[in-house]
């Protein structure tokens, strides 16, 4: 079985960021909203259940889940909604059914390309008024301000999919098609009408990224409200990539490799 119910296998660190990421004050997820995973020593991945609630969560509303067999499955261009659905499904635990987020997609699309401790995924109100905007496409083309530059460094956008498997698809050729060309996962993904995926190293990092991407949304939001945005050019953002210092502190902050 490709999925399978062991909350042994979820650490408190994983618990703990995930409920950091669901409260209210954030405004990051609500109700049942959003999803986080970590990357386990055996390559398989810990991924919150579908219909539970990141604010609340424990370690009973994690699945384990086998990359490879989904990888297999997303690739599969005769797979269905209701495959993927069919190989997620846990089991009943005590009465409890527990299935992997519909949106496991993501989290194993990021393993499958280049394996990551933490993926953290979240609907924030101020990202996803801009990627439900006219600016969606291109609204983080451009770093704003310089720490911003540093937790984020260059976000990939991915067009609005279906979730599932069709997101799964899209994600992953979007995903790949960036580590062609950057030789390295990105840091932030923002899903059109949709909301952002972080990838770090570390659950701070995954944090830092969610909270940095709602923070540049917000100064873009405001600076399109008062006639535009001027971002701090190519040139600027070029030189912050060449400087040592800069990738040093993108790994404390970000939890980049
Ligand atoms: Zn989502």
């Amino acid at each position: 079985m490709a999925t399978e119910w062991n909350p042994t296998f979820v650490t408190d660190e994983l618990v703990t960021l995930t409920r950091s990421l669901g409260e209210p004050a954030k405004d990051l997820v609500i109700l049942a909203e959003g999803n986080t995973s970590q990357r386990l020593t055996d390559g398989r991945i810990a991924v919150k259940t579908s219909g539970s609630n990141m604010a609340t969560s424990t370690s009973d509303e994690f699945v384990i889940v086998d990359v490879a067999p989904l990888v297999a499955l997303m690739n599969d261009p005769a797979a269905t909604q209701a495959d993927l659905t069919a190989v997620l499904d846990a089991g009943e635990h005590g009465d409890v059914h527990r299935r992997g987020s519909i949106e496991t997609l993501i989290h194993v699309a990021v393993q499958a390309i280049s394996p990551s401790a933490f993926v953290a995924h979240t609907h924030p109100t101020a990202v996803v008024s801009l990627l439900a905007s006219v600016h969606a496409a291109t609204a983080f083309d451009e770093a704003v301000y310089s720490d911003e530059a540093v937790v984020l460094g260059v976000p990939l956008f991915v067009p609005y999919a279906q979730p599932g498997i069709d997101l799964g698809r899209l994600f992953y050729n979007h995903l790949q098609a960036y580590v062609d060309k950057h030789g390295a996962l990105p840091s932030l993904v923002l899903l059109g009408n949709h909301g952002i995926v972080a990838i770090a190293s570390s659950a701070a990092g995954a944090e830092a990224i969610s909270l940095m991407a709602v923070k540049g949304a917000r100064v873009r939001l405001n600076a399109y409200a008062i006639g535009g945005v001027a971002g701090l050019g190519a040139d600027v953002v070029a030189k912050y990539f060449d400087r040592e210092d800069f990738a040093e502190r993108r790994k404390a902050l970000a939890g980049t490799n």
